[in-house]
């Protein structure tokens, strides 16, 4: 990761105050700017597995009111979200459709250092967001064997870790999103509210509509590091 990358995303983080945390992070503003001009352009997309190349039409709107022009941009396509492409498979191509970048989208909108709870654009890495939430003593209830994935493509896959017995899925997790479609606009979700659209979207690979932001509860940690101990076998007996 570039020193560059690390400036600009320190510059756009805003850590909260103590306040009425769980509601200052709730109604934390979104930077905005519709004006921006957002081609969508033909490129060659490829996912971790690399078995499939494919061409596609493909937009990266750097701003969240960008997304509804995005989706009504190509009306005869289907459009899909994509992320950092660490996908086995090709569930992060589309063949014959178009792709929404959301790379760009990786602002952190607010963090609450007092109950760890953070809201952040789809886009944003989780290795930029432990960047973030460590110094502070949060972590991730979960993460996958790569922290190079973003928090939509995380959920559209509903992520697991080595704890998934004890923590299950990053999905649970979500205090809740907003999910854009190009049928009904915006629309905010929760575990409570618009729930069977909010399952479907966990695990849903993207075909529910596109994860815009995030809002997740973290886990306490005491420190970065891990305790550690050696015992050495001189066998599978002795093991
Ligand atoms: C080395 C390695 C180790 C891994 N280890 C694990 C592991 O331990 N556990 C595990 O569960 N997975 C693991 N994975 C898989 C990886 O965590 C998932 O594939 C993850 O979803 C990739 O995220 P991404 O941002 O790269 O998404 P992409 O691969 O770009 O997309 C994944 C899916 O999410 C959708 N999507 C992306 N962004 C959005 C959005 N904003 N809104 C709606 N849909 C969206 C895409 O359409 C696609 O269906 C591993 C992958 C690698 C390469």
């Amino acid at each position: 990761m570039s020193a560059a990358t690390h400036i600009q995303t320190a510059a756009r983080i805003r850590v909260m105050p103590r306040t009425d945390e769980a509601r200052d992070v709730a109604t934390a503003q979104l930077p905005l700017r519709s004006s921006a001009p957002l081609p969508f352009s033909e490129q060659t997309t490829t996912s971790w597995g690399r078995v499939k190349r494919q061409r596609s039409s493909l937009a990266t709107p750097a701003f969240l009111d960008q997304i509804p022009r995005v989706l009504s941009a190509e009306p005869d396509r289907k459009l899909l979200g994509l992320g950092l492409g660490r996908s086995y498979g090709d569930s992060c191509l589309n063949e014959g459709g178009a792709l929404i970048d959301m790379t760009a989208l990786d602002r952190v909108v607010a963090f609450d250092p007092i109950t760890g709870i953070i809201r952040a654009e789809a886009g944003l890495s989780l290795s930029e967001l432990l960047r973030i939430v460590v110094p502070h003593g949060w972590f991730l209830p979960t993460t996958p064997g790569t922290r190079f994935v973003t928090l939509g493509g995380a959920i559209a896959n509903d992520v697991h870790g080595k704890n998934h017995h004890a923590a299950g899925t990053l999905g649970s997790s979500v205090r809740r999103l907003c999910l854009h479609t190009s049928t009904i606009g915006a629309r905010e979700i929760s575990p409570s509210v618009n729930a069977e659209l909010f399952r479907a979207t966990i695990a849903g690979l993207g075909l529910t509509g596109l994860i815009a932001w995030v809002e997740l509860q973290l886990v306490r940690i005491p420190g970065a590091f891990l305790g550690a101990e050696n015992v050495a076998f001189s066998g599978f007996a002795e093991f």
